[in-house]
């Protein structure tokens, strides 16, 4: 088992005492990770192999090197994972899942479609997805959800390890993803400068961004970017933008001299989503 996998099943199992509430969900993540190290080994180099002529020109141009929405690419990998995923879900609770993956077994769902809605919901946030409200609770949806997104990580960090040197030294400066164009959620402040890095759940690639900068509307004036904490918690932030009213999570682990592992920090901060979607940022 890989140095850093054994970190985050550490983590999970710390935040679990300190955390009982995210029990289930970190559980289920735990899961997922362990899931996921199988799929990386597995992994051929097929799903979103990439005409590498076009890599400068795009992160050049600001452009995402993968085009998940607008592109034709065989997911049959992914799907096989998102499969195995539902499987997680199921073993916990009989018949949360399971419907779903004998519909998407017998093509009534169709997987393809699943994952550019997931993309295309992600870019507009505002529309709220219709992809099957029959009967499932919400939190059966934010899990479909979450395991989505999963499927086709083992494939896209696959390319974030393969090009995200080049990105860095071309100083991509965009807000979303330069991999899969997916917005961040969370990020962190690394080295003694404090700079700031996003951190993208899809793809799992990470890149230094402006500090005093809106990711999602660019805004750069001090006034009406802004952060709150929660008293206890100062390694976490939530920095938030009065102009577009979105919000991202800053993870500070300077102090604590342990290197945060953001998949399990996004979990485990879901209270300060909360919070932000409570003080209207969203
Ligand atoms: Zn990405
Ligand atoms: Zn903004």
């Amino acid at each position: 088992m890989p140095q850093k996998l054994r970190d985050a099943l550490k983590t999970i199992e710390e935040y679990k005492k300190t955390a009982p509430h995210y029990e289930e969900l970190l559980d289920i993540l735990g899961e997922i990770l362990i899931l996921r190290e199988k799929h990386l080994q597995q992994l051929d180099e097929g799903t979103f192999s990439l005409d590498e002529r076009l890599v400068e020109s795009k992160i050049e141009g600001g452009f995402p090197l993968v085009d998940v929405i607008g592109g034709s690419f065989d997911l049959s990998r992914p799907k096989e994972y998102f499969l195995e995923l539902l499987e997680i879900a199921e073993q916990r609770v009989p018949g949360e899942t399971g419907d779903v993956a004998q519909r998407i077994r017998d093509g009534e769902i169709e997987f393809e479609e699943l994952i550019r809605r997931s993309f295309a919901s992600a870019l507009d946030e505002g529309e709220e997805d219709e992809s099957g409200e029959e009967g499932a609770d919400s939190e059966t949806f934010d899990l479909i959800d979450l395991f989505l997104e999963e499927s086709l990580r083992p494939s896209l960090s696959r390319l974030a390890a393969r090009y995200g040197s080049r990105i860095a030294e071309a100083e991509w400066s965009e807000g979303y993803c330069p991999i899969c164009g997916k917005e961040p959620k969370i990020g962190e402040i690394r080295q003694e400068e404090g700079f700031r890095y996003l951190f993208c759940s899809q793809c799992g690639y990470e890149w230094n961004f402006r500090r005093i900068k809106c990711p999602f509307c660019g805004n750069e004036e001090h006034d009406s970017l802004a952060y709150f904490t929660v008293e206890g918690e100062e390694r976490y932030r939530v920095d938030v933008c009065n102009v577009c009213k979105r919000y991202i999570k800053m993870v500070d682990f300077r102090e604590l001299n342990k290197e945060a592992n953001l998949d399990v920090e996004d979990i485990a901060t879901l209270h300060l989503d909360i919070l932000a979607n409570e003080e209207g940022y969203e």
